[in-house]
């Protein structure tokens, strides 16, 4: 086990979101150092939630109670060789794990495009990365450990009854001290850029390679940047690859911003952590100034919808940053977005204006309901709740869960209470 001492980089408790849409509306901010006095702040509370590295775009996470960071307690990373996993404090980030994996010969078999999340905020939400064989990174979790509504520590793993509808928990269940996630052993890939896809090689692109993202603008009917993560052996795509032309310097997948923030491109060899996030660690990710939502279809309709949304395209490039393309296989967890469905994942990186983007979220939902579109939970969505229910078979059972664990409805957020009425 490595131990180190709370995160240094960490500031002390966030009073707003990364993205600065949300300003947390707690009454009382607390950052304990330990287990204990976790649990006695939680047994002590009327109403309470966690809050990881604030990178989620909505109110899921905030409430009119105590908002606790994690980040105070001790960091430990324990790798469990024989069974090929590895357990990590809920608040630690998915770029801090990852260096610590690969030096003992580890990796994630996916990670998301920035390593800057924290790790059981990230798989409260299901969030993902690219690629048709690999799920989203709570579909890696194994095993959860809990502070729940009394105070008490609630270990939970595989083969604990309804395991699956606590992963993607929505932060409702308790606040998640330990996880517990899969390893594989560590490897490198080669990241390649190839610019100006036409939409008909889409599905061979994005199954082309380990995680392959597709940006586009709206502004064409044709995709402007595939960013191809590939085994490091494997050759280079060929110059003529489905069309493209070869990137012949270092891309960020929003125009006009620091190539610099990115993960080397350019074919050069490097570990998984460092070619599969799009950003760098110690860069700002993405543009900061910006709001995101993302939908989730299945994977058979990816051409379908994206013919769906020409139609609101004049909406969506005026208010847009950049759109994005990935793919993530389907899984059994019962609020994964790729819950029974290998998805097609259509995400929309919006300026920072909610007045002028909520609009075009809605219309954009519009557009996709008939493949039943499953929201990001960590992102921008006005989706109907009776809508968002029928699109989930085991949204019953989880509101049901909700109800076990939280009894007097101390994890309960507005938005939370929208979509899962107590
Ligand atoms: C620039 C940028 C790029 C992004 N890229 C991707 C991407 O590639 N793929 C993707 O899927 N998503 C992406 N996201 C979304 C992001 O991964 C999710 O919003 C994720 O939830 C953020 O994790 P966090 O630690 O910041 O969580 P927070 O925003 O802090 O919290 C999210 C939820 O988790 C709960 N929570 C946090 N910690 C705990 C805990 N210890 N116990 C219980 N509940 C907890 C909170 O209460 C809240 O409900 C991106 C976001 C940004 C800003």
């Amino acid at each position: 086990m490595t131990e180190q001492g709370p995160q240094a980089a960490a500031p002390e408790v966030p009073r707003r979101n990364w993205a600065g849409n949300v300003r947390y509306a707690a009454r009382a901010f607390h950052r304990p150092t330990s287990t204990d006095e976790l649990r006695r702040l939680v047994a002590g509370s009327t109403r309470i939630r966690a809050v990881g590295s604030g990178h989620s775009f909505n109110r899921f996470g905030d409430t009119d109670g105590d908002l606790v960071s994690l980040a105070g307690l001790p960091q430990t990373v324990e790798v469990d060789h024989e069974r090929g996993q590895v357990t990590v404090s809920g608040a630690m980030r998915y770029g801090d794990l990852a260096r610590q994996l690969h030096t003992q010969g580890y990796a994630l078999a996916n990670l998301a495009s920035l390593p800057h999340i924290s790790v059981a905020g990230a798989v409260a939400t299901a969030t993902h990365g690219s690629g048709q064989t690999h799920g989203n990174l709570a579909s890696a979790v194994a095993a959860l450990e809990l502070v729940t509504a009394d105070g008490d520590l609630l270990p939970v793993d595989r083969d604990t009854d309804r395991f699956a509808g606590m992963v993607v928990g929505l932060g409702a269940l308790g606040l998640v001290t330990r996880v517990t996630v899969d390893v594989v052993p560590a490897f490198e890939l080669r990241q390649y850029v190839r610019l100006d896809l036409d939409r008909e090689a889409l599905d061979e692109a994005l199954g082309s390679a380990y995680s392959v993202s597709v940006f586009t603008d709206w502004r064409t009917p044709r995709l402007r940047e595939v960013w191809r993560k590939q085994a490091a052996d494997q050759p280079p795509p060929p110059a003529d690859w489905l069309g493209t032309t070869a990137a012949d310097q270092p891309r960020h997948p929003v125009l006009g911003m620091p190539p610099e923030n990115c993960t080397p491109q350019l074919g050069e060899p490097g570990p998984w952590h460092e070619r599969l996030p799009h950003f760098k660690l110690g860069f700002t990710p993405s543009s900061g100034d910006e709001l995101q939502s993302e939908y989730h279809v299945p994977r058979t309709a990816a051409a379908d919808a994206l013919a769906a949304l020409d139609d609101v395209a004049h909406l969506i490039a005026p208010v847009l940053l950049v759109c994005e393309l990935r793919t993530v296989a389907a899984d059994e967890l019962w609020l994964s977005p790729n819950h029974r469905r290998d998805s097609f994942v259509v995400h929309f990186t919006w300026i920072g204006d909610t007045a002028a983007v909520l609009p075009v979220v809605a219309a954009v939902e519009e557009r996709l309901a008939p493949f039943a579109p499953r929201p990001h939970w960590g992102k921008v969505f006005v989706t109907d709740p009776a809508e968002l229910a029928a699109r989930y078979p085991r949204y019953a059972d989880f509101a049901a869960l909700l109800a076990d664990l939280d009894p007097k409805n101390k994890f309960q957020t507005d938005l939370l209470n929208h979509y899962f009425p107590r």
